[in-house]
């Protein structure tokens, strides 16, 4: 579903993505993780080519991604993106929020997109919020309400970068339940983060990345408990 064959990316001189290999199956759950700028963000944004790379390939559902005459509008409906700031539209209502991407680009009508939004509303568990605004919602309901808005356009394939980071900790589960339960239905994920229970519990394989380098993939079973490299050792050592 999605291949990265000998990436490779700099912000001018900087090397953010070295010689990246990777291949991610159809209805897999992988978590990345590594220490701060490390390039995690980098390397999921290239996925839906929100970041440009100047070598190698990327292909997602058989799209290359880099390519020109690859139509940006159909492979970002097959890639959901949920940000760890929200990123919801202030001045729409949470159900405005979730029908605009169905309704702009697939030009669905009204009533189908609501009827849509409202499936997805009751599968994160907040119904009752349509018609509220981003703002009369806690961290954990807007981005269950970012979750359900990466769903929309039916994707297949959900990233998400740190989308518990900024969290009280009382919100981190009902933000992880959501996640867990898509992993079951057999989503391909793509996850950024550092909950460790979720990646034990829920990811079919992890990715330590360092400066750049993908320097580590394994079962979460292998990596937690018999990681390979000393640098993996050592990031686990400070966050376990
Ligand atoms: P992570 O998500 O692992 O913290 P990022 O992918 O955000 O890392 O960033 C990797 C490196 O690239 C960092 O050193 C960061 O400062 C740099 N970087 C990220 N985005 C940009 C950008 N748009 N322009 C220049 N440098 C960037
Ligand atoms: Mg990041």
């Amino acid at each position: 579903m999605i291949s990265f064959k000998n990436v490779d990316k700099w912000y001018g001189e900087h090397h953010v993505l070295q010689h990246i290999d990777l291949q991610i199956k159809k209805g897999e759950v992988v978590v990345v993780c590594g220490p701060s700028g490390s390039g995690k963000s980098t390397l999921i944004r290239c996925i839906n080519r929100l970041e440009p790379i100047q070598k190698g390939r990327i292909l997602v559902d058989g799209m290359d991604v880099n390519d020109p005459r690859t139509n940006l509008t159909r492979l970002r409906a097959e890639v959901g993106f949920v940000f760890q700031q929200f990123n919801l539209y202030p001045h729409m209502t949470v159900l405005d929020n979730i029908m605009l991407a169905p309704r702009m680009v697939r030009l669905m009508p009204r009533v189908e997109a609501e009827e849509a939004a409202m499936k997805l509303l009751e599968k994160v568990d907040i119904p009752d919020k349509a018609d509220a605004y981003p703002c009369q919602l806690s961290g954990g309901q807007q981005q269950r309400v970012a979750i359900a808005r990466g769903l929309a356009m039916q994707p297949k394939i959900m990233l998400f970068d740190e989308p518990t980071s900024a969290l009280d900790p009382e919100m981190i589960n009902e933000v992880l339940d959501v996640m867990k339960q898509l992993a079951l239905e057999g989503m391909t994920m793509v996850c950024v983060t550092h909950e460790m229970g979720f990646a034990r519990e829920v990811a079919d394989r992890v990715i330590f990345m360092d400066e750049g380098i993908l320097i580590e993939e394994n079962t979460p079973d292998e990596f937690f408990h018999n990681p390979q490299s000393d640098r993996t050792k050592d990031f686990l050592g400070k966050i376990l």
